[in-house]
């Protein structure tokens, strides 16, 4: 049999094509060389004997393909229609205005660890610690990367050798493969599961007390519910043993929420200031949940605690560069004023948007579709939006959705030309149908989804043709 790969063209034949010859004008000999050499190696990789030999045309647009590759496949803007708020694979926490314009100074110096007043080397971070603490109470804060290195920090600085107790109605794995109990065995802590999955008692953590107890660790179960017959003990009942036995008690609140959410119709979240006053020594959180900031680990508490993590190895290890310094910092300077909190923090003014508004918003960009005529059918549907990012698992926010579904395109189909377009969107696909959900769209990006339509239908036109 003929194989098709012996009919490929050489490296420095395809250089002499006028077509190429374009190619390296545009950007560079060595770029377009490599983009060859990909799209050859694609060749031998998926050409069967018996397939017919690309043509030359094939071949260019397959070596602009790997040109375009860096543009195409690199991090940048995309238009969140799937009405997930925290959405992970999406950067989970759409930064504010004023963090956004703050990074954007960054092509600048700044005064990251410098005391303007003195000149001398400054405390890096003391405003974001200073905010922390007016807005939580806490004595000291501290700032890491993540919640998943603040639980770490705590665990290998305070616990090493030591017995950490958890109910194992808490023993939680978060996405991206983080499990508690593996965290807890990496820090060099001693893991002491105590009850049920379902009920966990009081006296169940005060039997496991012992000499060799370093704390009594409680996980937020942010992102699934045990229901039924359950219970868990409080914080306030565990800070009640310290009477008994001198031990830590730490809370992982995962999501950490500042406010409470309850009056938008949510579940009550445990909030990181109650926490607190209820009497845990630490509570750790992640900055781009419910805070709604950047990436990041906070740890609030006790002076001496903080004090001691602060002067550990692992806390330069762990430590944020100033994009997060900067992003947090801003995000954080929102909570002060909570009048304007709700319109100026993304993830809360899209958590907190009102039912009717979004059906409105449904309604306005389903009318721009049906102006144009276009070969797709577009109804209004009452579904529900998730917080997402592991938070609020049960929390239902009522929305509706644009349900798209077109005569000649799969609901896969379309939701992935809906992918490759310019801003690429992203949707969520229910039923054979391509739901766009406004809570998670910026008014200003709506346009973009009528454009976006009108180059799928015109391409399908063309594919018919
Ligand atoms: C989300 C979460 C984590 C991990 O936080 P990251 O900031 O994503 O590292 C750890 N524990 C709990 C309870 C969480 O909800």
């Amino acid at each position: 049999m003929d194989d098709p790969r012996s009919h490929l063209p050489s490296v420095s034949l395809l250089l002499e094509e006028p077509d190429i010859q374009d190619l390296i004008r545009i950007h560079s000999r060595q770029l377009v060389m490599d983009a060859i050499n990909e799209a050859l190696g694609w060749y031998r990789e998926h050409l069967k004997s018996g397939d017919a030999a690309p043509v030359q045309r094939d071949i260019t647009a397959k070596i602009e393909f790997f040109l375009r590759g860096i543009e195409r496949d690199s991090v940048r803007p995309v238009v969140n229609a799937t009405g997930i708020i925290l959405h992970t694979g999406l950067g989970r926490a759409v930064l504010p205005e004023n963090a956004a314009k703050a990074l954007g100074s960054l092509d600048r110096c700044c005064n990251l660890q410098i005391d303007l007043e003195t000149g001398e080397r400054g405390k890096r971070n003391a405003m974001i610690e200073k905010l922390l603490c007016k807005l939580t109470g806490a004595e000291a804060a501290l700032i890491v990367n993540n919640n998943a290195a603040a639980t770490y920090l705590i665990l290998a600085a305070l616990c090493r050798e030591k017995e950490v107790i958890i109910s194992r109605g808490q023993m939680i794995e978060i996405g991206g493969s983080y499990r508690l109990p593996d965290c807890i065995l990496e820090s060099g802590a001693i893991l002491r599961e105590v009850g049920t999955t379902n009920k966990t008692h009081l006296r169940d953590y005060e039997e496991a007390l012992g000499e060799n107890t370093g704390a009594i660790l409680r996980c937020n179960p942010s992102n699934f519910r045990i229901i039924g017959f359950t219970s868990e003990v409080p914080i306030a009942d565990l800070a009640s043993l310290k009477k008994k036995q001198s031990v830590l008690v730490i809370d992982d609140l995962g999501c950490g929420a500042l406010v409470n959410l309850e009056c938008y119709g949510l579940p009550r979240e445990p909030m990181i200031q109650e926490s607190l006053a209820a009497g845990a020594d630490l509570v750790c959180s992640s900055g781009d949940k419910l805070i709604g900031g950047p990436q990041a680990g906070i740890i609030l508490g006790r002076k001496d605690l903080i004090q001691i993590l602060k002067k550990h190895p692992l806390t330069r290890m762990l430590r944020v560069c100033k994009l997060t310094a900067i992003a947090l910092e801003q995000t954080l300077r929102l909570f002060l004023e909570p009048e304007s909190l709700f319109q100026k923090n993304p993830s809360l003014r899209m958590i907190s948007m009102p039912p009717l508004k979004l059906r409105t918003r449904a309604q306005k960009i389903r009318r721009t579709i049906l102006r144009e005529k276009l070969p797709f059918q577009a109804e209004i549907r009452e579904e529900e939006s998730a917080t997402g990012g592991g938070s609020l698992p049960h929390a239902v926010l009522k929305t509706f959705v644009i349900a798209l579904s077109s005569p000649t395109l799969s609901a896969e189909r379309l939701s992935s030309l809906f992918r490759q377009n310019e801003p690429p969107i992203i949707t969520r696909i229910k039923n054979d149908q391509v739901l766009l959900d406004p809570r998670t769209i910026f008014e200003d990006e709506e346009k973009y989804i009528v454009q976006a339509l009108k180059k799928i239908a015109g391409r399908s036109h063309d594919l018919q043709s």
